[in-house]
């Protein structure tokens, strides 16, 4: 689709968090292939609390204004009104968010309704292909957003991987049989799950999210087979923003290249201080809150 082309264009890119004009020009000048438009980084609304809902339009547009690459902005989990205002606002993607306060417990907004392309989160397979069946372009794995911490995206993204391959398996040892047997399991549609296995890969953009906060954070991820990444709280909560933001670009692009990997990951000063994923209880994090709250 034309949607799932667009996002094709940010392949081996790195989305960044910026919540001002400022920090957005930043982004850009560091090579930044987009900016997500927020009012509150994630580290911030987790450690301020209280419902986290879609950033003031006034926000966007200054943010808008700054750049000339691609806007991205986060609505809340089924907020189908808000999606329609952010579109209404002329960003260039919308991203389902469950760093936001989700506002339905049980439907994910239809996003094939909306000309405006969707990035969505997901922790495996099976939420990867409910997102993209609803009309996602875009996938990211989930991670656990604000922490600073890469072990759930590196866990989400070893799980998409594992599913996948036992996609193919199927597909290869059972046919359409075997297919349709694991669609049911993974309650997904059996057609999408069988592109998946043919190609050996999500049939659309993935990009690594969620507790990336250094170059080697951002080439392990890539190098674990995501197509580019999400950096949300990693830039703006560190010591040396631009010098950091660079350097993540930078690790993403020659993310096999373990020479250049030392190079830029060398005197970035302080990375965000963080919080270990496994110290957290879970309805502190972001990434399971159906699971959790609902
Ligand atoms: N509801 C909310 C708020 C979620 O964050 C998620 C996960 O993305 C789900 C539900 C699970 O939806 P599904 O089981 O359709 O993937």
């Amino acid at each position: 689709t034309v949607k799932a082309g667009l996002a094709q264009m940010l392949k081996g890119g790195v989305i960044m968090d910026v919540t001002d004009a400022a920090q957005a020009r930043i982004a850009e000048d560091a090579g930044a292939c987009a900016v997500m438009a927020l009012e509150r980084v994630p580290a911030d609304i987790r450690a301020e609390g209280g419902v986290a809902r879609m950033s003031d339009p006034g926000k966007i547009k200054e943010i808008q204004e700054a750049v000339t690459i691609p806007v991205m902005a986060k609505a809340r989990i089924g907020h189908f009104v808000e999606c329609q205002i952010l579109e209404a606002l002329g960003v260039d993607y919308i991203d389902e968010s469950e760093v936001l306060t989700p506002a339905d417990d049980a439907f994910h907004v239809q996003k094939a309704r909306f000309n405006v392309p969707f990035v969505c989160g997901c922790r495996n397979l099976g939420e990867a292909l409910r997102r993209i069946a609803e009309g996602a372009a875009m996938i990211r794995t989930k991670g656990e957003a604000g922490t600073g911490d890469v072990v759930e995206a590196v866990k989400h993204m070893r799980t998409l991987n594992h599913d996948i391959a036992r996609a193919k398996a199927a597909l290869q040892e059972g046919g359409d049989l075997a297919i349709r047997a694991l669609a049911r399991e993974l309650g997904v549609d059996a057609g999408l799950l069988k592109q998946t296995a043919e190609l050996g890969r999500l049939p659309v953009v993935n990009f690594a999210a969620g507790g990336v906060a250094t170059p080697a954070d951002a080439a392990l991820m890539m190098q674990l087979g995501c197509d580019g990444v999400f950096v949300g709280s990693g830039i703006f909560k560190s010591g040396d923003a631009a010098k950091r933001a660079k350097a993540i670009v930078r690790a993403t692009t020659h993310f096999r290249d373990a020479k250049v990997l030392a190079e830029c990951s060398e005197g970035l000063g302080e990375a965000m201080v963080g919080i270990s994923v496994s110290s957290m209880k879970p309805e502190q994090k972001l990434a399971g809150r159906a699971k959790c709250i609902g």
